[in-house]
This record gives structure tokens, sequence and C-alpha cells, in this order.
């Protein structure tokens, strides 16, 4: 096996405890060199998720209301997690460009997307791997959609065998400015870097084991489907089934990727496989 992409929800990335628990995982395998982050997520029911807070600082600039709060909010979550792990970075400047971005409120993609990039390159510290922006090496076309050849590209020109990376999920760029996918967009972000990267591996890692034959949060007797096919994920997906961004399926099908769901807190547990039919 050449390399395998790993994604990290943003429960897995919540605060400091669970990015240790990330790199317990990430250095227990070689292979795992292409690690994608989402922003943090709650740490419990009464705390908010990243994305949503740099949603509500765009909200309240546009309609002239306070959003220090919020913004302070936003830092504060990142600072806790750097302070608590003693990461030495400076990320003064991410900070001040992203105030004068809500400020201006005129690039909501850009100010959406700041979670996933500012964690990425604390993680990337964090783990002593390189930070790629994603901006840099997924592409979108003029339609919107991604263009796989020039970002095929862009990733071979930037990325060298020998080293190990990681990238924010959920944006890409559009003529050079910042495009983000819909919510849980991160998922997809791993599905294009596993084709980029040609691995042969995507391990999706939330905060549940996999696919049940039932909802496990509605009925005690759910059981863990242990394999199956893409055909029948597709299949899930249609019903309503929540488990993967389902725009991230037809990337890894036509690539024939195996993905492997994984829980970040339940390691031991390895997860639903979802196999080439
Ligand atoms: N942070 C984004 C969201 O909350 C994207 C993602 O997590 O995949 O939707």
């Amino acid at each position: 096996m050449k390399s395998i992409v790993c994604k990290f929800g943003g429960t897995s990335l919540a605060d400091s405890k669970a990015f240790e628990q990330v790199k317990k995982i990430i250095k227990s395998n070689n292979l795992r060199k292409f690690v994608v982050v989402s922003a943090p997520g709650k740490i419990d029911e009464n705390s908010a998720k990243v994305t949503d807070l740099l949603i509500q600082s765009y909200e309240k600039s546009k309609n002239n209301l306070y959003f220090g709060l919020h913004f302070y909010q936003i830092k504060k979550r990142f600072y806790d997690i750097i302070n608590s792990l003693n990461i030495d970075i400076d990320l003064d400047k991410d900070f001040e460009e992203l105030y004068s971005k809500i400020e201006e409120h005129n690039d909501y993609d850009y100010v959406i997307s700041r979670g996933e990039q500012i964690c990425a390159k604390i993680m990337a510290k964090f783990l002593d791997y390189d930070f790629i922006d994603a901006k840099d090496i997924i592409i979108f076309d003029k339609d919107g959609k991604v263009d796989i050849n020039e970002s095929k590209r862009e990733f071979l020109s930037k990325t060298n065998i020998n080293r190990k990376y990681v990238i924010p999920g959920f944006y890409g760029s559009q003529f050079g400015k910042i495009k983000t996918f819909t919510r849980g967009g991160s998922d997809i972000t791993g599905a294009i870097i596993a084709c980029l990267s040609q691995s042969d591996l995507y391990e999706n890692f939330t905060d549940v084991d996999g696919v049940f034959d039932i909802d496990p949060k509605k009925n005690s007797n759910a059981k863990l489907i242990k394999e199956m096919t893409y055909s029948q994920m597709k299949a899930l997906y249609e019903a309503g089934a929540q488990v993967l961004h389902g725009d991230s399926l037809e990337f890894l099908k036509q690539n024939n990727i195996v993905l492997n769901l994984r829980n970040t807190f339940n390691y031991s547990n390895s997860g639903t496989l979802i196999i080439p039919d």
C-alpha cells in the first residue's frame, strides 16, 4: 500500500485531548501521509462548532451588529488548544486578516473556511507535517465543479512523495478565490485528496463506530455493519443516512479507493469498510 488519507471530523478536533488522540492515531501507521481536517466542532452540548461561529460573525457584521464576542470565542477555541499542547505557532496575522474580512463582509466563503485553515496549520505544527493550503490544490472550474485534471497538476507540483501533509477540508479555489463545498464538505476534500495522491485507502474518522443496520441512537440493538459496497452505501445515503457527504462517493468509487469509516475515540474498533462493488 502506498499511502493512506485520513480525514478527521469536527468532534475529533474539538479540543486538545482530541488533538492528542488524533496524533496517536496518525503516528501509529507510517502510511498515514495525508491528513485532512475539519474545523473544531462542539466540545459539549453547550458549545458551538467553529464554522457556525464564523457564519454568525459574518451575519452579524453584515447586519451592522457587534461580532466581537463571536470572534473572541473563535480565537479562544484555537488558543485553548495551542496553549494546552504548547504548540509554537504565530497566528496573529491570520486572526487580523480574518477580523478585517468579517468586518468587510464581502467574501463569505473565505470567512467560513478559516476554521479548517487555521485548524490545519495548528495540526501540521503539532504532527510536524507540512501544511498545504487547499486553495492551491483543489481547483474548481467555471461551472463550480472540481477540475480533477487541473487539481492533479497542482497537487503533483506541490507535493513530494517523501513528505507528509495536513490539508484543510471544506474548500478549494475558483479563479484564485476561496470557494467552499456545502456543509460537511471536508469529507469531499478527503475523497479528492485520496484520488489525487492515488492512495488506496481513505480513513474517515468521526465520533461514531461506522455504519449501523438501524439507528444506534434510537435502538440499542443496532449492529455495526463491518463491510458494504459503494452501491449499498449510496442507497443508504439516498434513504437519508448521514454518515458521509454523498458527493464524496463518486470520487472514491471511480478510483477504486476503499473507504473505512472509523471512530477516533474507539480506535480499537475497525469500523465499517466500504469497498468497490
Ligand atoms: N466545518 C464545515 C461544517 O461544519 C465542514 C466540515 O466539517 O466538513 O460543515
